[in-house]
């Protein structure tokens, strides 16, 4: 067996803009929990939700510019280049071709966790990565149901498994609630009101260079 290299994680959105929420999150994860890097992929075309009002390559330029001086974060382009619905499962298979030796930690908030079961191909996900639940106090734990049956199954409290086990565990860690949403971004901009402190500087100028959210498009 080969000895496995130190894990990374794994974090899909829209990213429409990207916001502080994201990458606080994301800055968090990889200091707790020692990750080698924090990769960011923007989808293409989510799958359980209505189109982006960005296109993919504005979506990439503003996670590009947003993680330019943050060297645990980076960008993955695999599911823009791809095209199509962007599934996770396949993104996962194409990771793990390139870096079979590295645990992957799929990122994601409690409430996409108690949808998991609705994703495509979710029990292979789970041979291909562990689940990293970002925990928020004010969501409740399902106590039966699928989602039950696998925080039963897998649950880990030790963070040090995420990188001896290749994937399968779910592990639970809190990070800090910043109640930021794109939604609510492309909202405030189209109304001409100042989203400055939600999301980088260097985000909300390329916003404002390309009109990305002018009221038109929303
Ligand atoms: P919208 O407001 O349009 O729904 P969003 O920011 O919630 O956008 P995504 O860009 O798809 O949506 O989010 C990517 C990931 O980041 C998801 O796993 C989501 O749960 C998580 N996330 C989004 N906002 C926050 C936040 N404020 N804090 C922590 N995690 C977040």
């Amino acid at each position: 067996m080969h000895h496995l290299q130190q894990a990374i994680g794994i974090l899909g959105g829209t990213f429409d803009p990207i916001h502080f929420g994201h990458l606080r999150m994301a800055l968090e994860l990889h200091q707790a929990l020692d990750l080698a890097e924090v990769r960011l992929i923007p989808c293409y075309q989510p799958v359980h939700r209505k189109l982006p009002v960005a296109s993919p390559e504005q979506r990439l330029a503003m996670v590009r510019r947003a993680i330019r001086d943050e060297p645990s974060l980076r960008v993955d382009s695999a599911e823009i280049q791809r095209k199509g619905p962007s599934y996770t499962i396949d993104t996962l298979i194409l990771l793990h071709k390139n870096m079979p030796h590295t645990p992957l930690c799929l990122i994601m908030g409690i409430d996409a966790l108690l949808n998991f079961p609705s994703w495509h191909k979710w029990e292979d996900i789970l041979t291909l990565a562990h689940l990293v639940v970002a925990h928020r106090p004010q969501y409740q734990l399902p106590t039966t149901g699928i989602v039950a049956d696998l925080l039963k199954e897998r649950l880990i409290h030790n963070t040090a498994e995420i990188h001896t086990k290749q994937a399968g565990s779910i592990l639970l860690h809190p990070v800090t609630p910043l109640e930021i949403s794109s939604t609510d971004i492309r909202k405030q901009i189209a109304m001409d009101r100042n989203p400055r402190y939600l999301l980088p500087d260097s985000v909300y100028s390329y916003i404002m260079q390309h009109r990305t959210y002018s009221i038109s498009k929303l």
